[in-house]
């Protein structure tokens, strides 16, 4: 009887288990939007921001990206990284039957990184991708290195979630698994007209829509773009739509109005905020300095942008800035961006530029611990906080513009209502 009894409870929750995920995969359930076809496969591009399952938010941490050229193996790949040969040595012999890491084609992209252990560089993983749908993971665990090969075929889902701001929009996106890129990528278009600090409260909402792509057992691979955003505060709401007008993807609020502001924030789509602005131990010099700007780690070769329009004012070497390019826009600001690989062709001094064109590329010149870029806002000759700057807003859709914008806002409208029924 005992034991029927404990069977029985045992039953019911299974039941209740499963009636649990059922509703979670109801609630959360994906659904297609604006996408004609479901399947993408994400090319082999050298400008293509990897996704990182774990971002490394641990300090000192390498993350490292080649693509082979004709004559390289993986050895001589390692090699540049400044591996130990011991370490390098046991890669190979470990994993020399599993993948012949020395017939790997050109144009394959590899992806080092690796720790400071005893301040020798160690490896915490290595990504390979042979081509667009395979890629290797050679990972190391407890000092053995363990390969896996497996076929990463992707597609994509859209996302949508409601949520009531708990503490930080941060934590309560958080909370639904809303990956750190999509956070900060929210956070960012409601920078300008919200005051996070100040007129966030509990109780206030906010509804978030995005794509995200998945590989063949489910797993997010990487993310895409947020489709629609709204916070809702006390007084006001904020809702922003994205929209193509005259082959330019922006968002505008629900008038029709851009949010695009003179300045951008983040010249550099998809890389992740590494270091903020402010005081912050120098990660070379070792002691505490003020950050004068802010740090977007992104592979190497990853396109720059002129974060606003302006003159190019000094291009060139500069120090521990590296390759250094600094625009001069109007009413006193001036942005700069340091570490770069190389400038854009054209990039010369007194060269006009305009919003979102391609300045230069990441890298890793002057006093940098990895691929990144180094952005730095002036106004009227001081440092400041280019995440937290308010600016005049942009532009308003008229006519053909305004009319499809607003069918389009209809029709964003109604999917979304339909995730929430
Ligand atoms: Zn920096």
């Amino acid at each position: 009887m005992h034991i029927m009894r404990k069977k029985l409870v045992f039953i019911f929750f299974l039941l209740l288990l499963s009636g649990f995920s059922i509703f979670l995969s109801y609630e959360f359930s994906e659904k297609k939007f604006l996408q004609s076809n479901d399947l993408h496969i994400i090319h082999n591009n050298e400008n293509q921001i990897p996704f990182k399952k774990e971002t490394l938010d641990i300090d000192y941490s390498f993350i490292e990206y080649y693509t082979l050229k004709d004559g390289d193996t993986l050895t001589s790949v390692l090699k540049k990284t400044k591996l130990t040969s011991r370490e390098i040595d046991q890669l190979i012999s470990s994993t020399i039957d599993k993948i012949n890491v020395n017939k790997l084609k050109i144009g394959t992209r590899i992806e080092i990184i690796s720790y400071l252990k005893d301040s020798e560089k160690t490896v915490r993983e290595i990504i390979i991708y042979p081509n667009a749908e395979n890629k290797i993971n050679i990972s190391k665990v407890k000092d053995k290195f363990i390969v896996e090969k497996d076929i990463k075929t992707l597609f994509s889902k859209n996302k949508f979630y409601e949520v009531k701001i708990d503490k930080s929009i941060y934590e309560s996106l958080k909370q639904v698994e809303v990956p750190d890129n999509i956070i900060m990528e929210f956070v960012q278009l409601f920078s300008f007209d919200i005051d996070f600090q100040r007129d966030i409260r509990n109780g206030n909402s906010l509804k978030i829509m995005f794509d995200q792509y998945y590989d063949k057992y489910d797993n997010v691979v990487k993310t895409g773009s947020i489709y629609f955003a709204e916070i809702n505060l006390l007084s006001n709401s904020y809702e922003l739509y994205r929209f193509k007008s005259q082959d330019m993807v922006e968002y505008f609020n629900a008038d029709g109005k851009s949010a695009t502001k003179a300045l951008m924030k983040t010249p550099i789509n998809g890389a992740r905020l590494s270091s903020g602005f402010g005081m912050r131990k120098h990660p070379i010099l070792g002691y505490n300095k003020k950050h004068q700007g802010v740090d977007f780690a992104a592979p190497t070769g990853t396109p720059i942008m002129a974060a606003g329009t302006g003159h190019i004012e000094f291009v060139g070497n500069n120090g521990g800035a590296g390759k250094y390019i600094r625009i001069k826009h109007l009413n006193g600001y001036k942005t700069s961006y340091s570490h770069l690989s190389k400038y854009a062709s054209g990039i010369k001094k007194n060269v006009r530029v305009t919003q979102g064109q391609t300045i230069g590329y990441v890298g890793n010149t002057g006093l940098s611990t990895g691929p990144h870029l180094h952005y730095e806002v002036i106004y009227n000759g001081e440092r400041i906080n280019p995440m937290k700057m308010k600016l005049p807003s942009g532009k308003k859709l008229e006519g053909e513009n305004l009319k499809n914008f607003l069918l389009f806002k209809e029709k964003t409208d109604t999917e979304i209502s339909l995730f929430k029924s």
